[in-house]
């Protein structure tokens, strides 16, 4: 009786299930935008639960769901998209049960954000904003969708400011040529990305590394025994890696600061997304609470972290941001959506391989290495940017300030770093 009943209700979910399959189908897609950022709407008749893929050669993003049909009226199971990033789409059903949508693109782009919007009298829809990041931000987004396999991906809440006109501009309608310019409830807004600093593009066929000079201006940072400032140090330091990574031919080695200017931890991690930097090194000659450590430490970015000194460094660190008084900004670079932070974990993954690479290169300078070791700085957060903190040494040690202090000794410090950088670059990050 009980195993009738159990059979019974087997029974029973597998027709309910079969039945909410049969009834997926998708009944629309259209997208807006531009070059740098897109937004996909996919259109259906229920919620389907979807995992994503990245694919490269050529790129593409993969969406799978359970089997799906379509319908949506003036589109065939191929055809191209209306936005420049997004090349076009192609629906199958590469096994059975399982329904794919691929999304050609136009280069290294990756999904930022994806939320849902209740059904507007026609279908739910499925938002997916699509925001060309760089060759090392795609493979390692690729990743990230690796390693969660076919979960069904959990997707954002749609922010208010989704639905602010005034940010705003009116996707079309399912066909460019019937497109609505006006404003219509069937119509979806995107947010207008924000104007490049710089249109020229960066050139593609070099790996572009960002090196953050450490403070800057009103801030000196750390002040050593013989009263030198970090912040020269830092500098010092940053151009002469820069200068050390240009020269391999293969890497476009960009600043933070070429000056003595003050910026904020987040501008600095702006101004390398901006960028679509392959690799973010901020570099730094710190205090220590005790006069006696010495030598060089690798960081990257834990909640939790490796040691005390470690904890107090980051504390130190993420106060530069209180001297430029009250922070107005409210546009906020570090983490904000599900899929961002899926990508800030195998981000923090990638950093950890590279601050192994450089504290392999680091064997047999003339001081002591203290290792990896992490902690939760927030220049550290980019969330698709493999990124680290050397600690050159600290200059609240007689012995260090005075190697910081001496050119060869840098030099041969940053060279070590700038092979480094190019090792993992080549075993991490292919160019196009
Ligand atoms: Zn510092």
């Amino acid at each position: 009786m009980r195993s009738l009943l159990l059979y019974g209700i087997i029974l029973w979910t597998m027709v309910a299930s079969t039945a909410a399959w049969a009834e997926n189908r998708i009944t629309g897609i259209r997208s807006g935008g531009n070059s740098e950022l897109a937004r996909l709407v996919i259109e259906t008749s229920t919620e389907i639960p979807l995992s994503m893929l990245l694919l490269s050669e050529p790129h593409r993003l993969v969406i799978d769901m359970p089997e799906t049909r379509w319908r949506v009226e003036g589109r065939s199971v191929t055809g191209g998209l209306e936005t420049s990033l997004l090349k076009g789409y192609r629906f199958g059903n590469p096994a059975a049960g399982v329904s794919r949508l691929v999304i050609d693109l136009d280069g290294p782009a990756i999904p930022v954000e994806a939320f849902r919007l209740p059904p507007n009298g026609r279908g739910h829809r499925l938002v997916i904003d699509i925001s060309q990041r760089g060759e090392t931000a795609f493979q390692l987004a690729a990743r990230a969708f690796n390693q969660q396999g076919n979960l069904p991906l959990k997707l954002d809440q749609p922010s208010p400011e989704q639905s602010d006109p005034g940010q705003t501009i009116l996707l079309p309608e399912q066909r460019p040529d019937r497109a609505n310019t006006g404003k219509s409830a069937s119509g979806l807004l995107l947010p207008l990305p924000r104007p490049r600093r710089n249109d020229r593009e960066p050139s593609r066929d070099k790996w572009v590394v960002f090196i953050d000079a450490g403070h800057g201006g009103k801030d000196p940072g750390a002040i050593g025994v013989s009263g030198v400032n970090e912040k020269h140090i830092t500098l010092k330091a940053a151009l002469e890696l820069a200068e050390n990574l240009n020269a391999t031919g293969r890497v476009n080695a960009l600043l933070s600061r070429k000056g003595d200017q003050y910026h904020r931890l987040r501008k600095r991690i702006q101004l390398a997304r901006d960028a679509k930097s392959d690799v973010f090194i901020s570099l730094h000659a710190d205090a220590a609470p005790n006069k006696k450590a010495m030598g060089v430490s690798v960081f990257t970015l834990s909640d939790t972290a490796s040691d005390k000194e470690a904890a107090f460094l980051a504390r130190q660190e993420n106060k530069a941001d209180l001297i430029g008084g009250p922070d107005l900004d409210t546009t906020d670079p570090v983490v904000t959506s599900t899929l961002l932070g899926m990508f800030q974990r195998e981000s923090m993954n990638q950093s950890s391989v590279l601050a192994a690479t450089i504290i392999r290169e680091f064997d047999g300078i003339s001081t002591s290495q203290r290792g990896h070791r992490f902690a939760g700085f927030a220049v550290l957060k980019s969330p698709d940017v493999p990124s680290v903190l050397v600690e050159m040494g600290f200059l609240t040690n007689r012995e260090d300030e005075k190697r910081l202090k001496s050119a060869a000794y840098r030099q041969d410090l940053m060279k070590r770093l700038a092979r480094a950088i190019v090792l993992y670059l080549e075993e991490n990050s292919s160019l196009e």
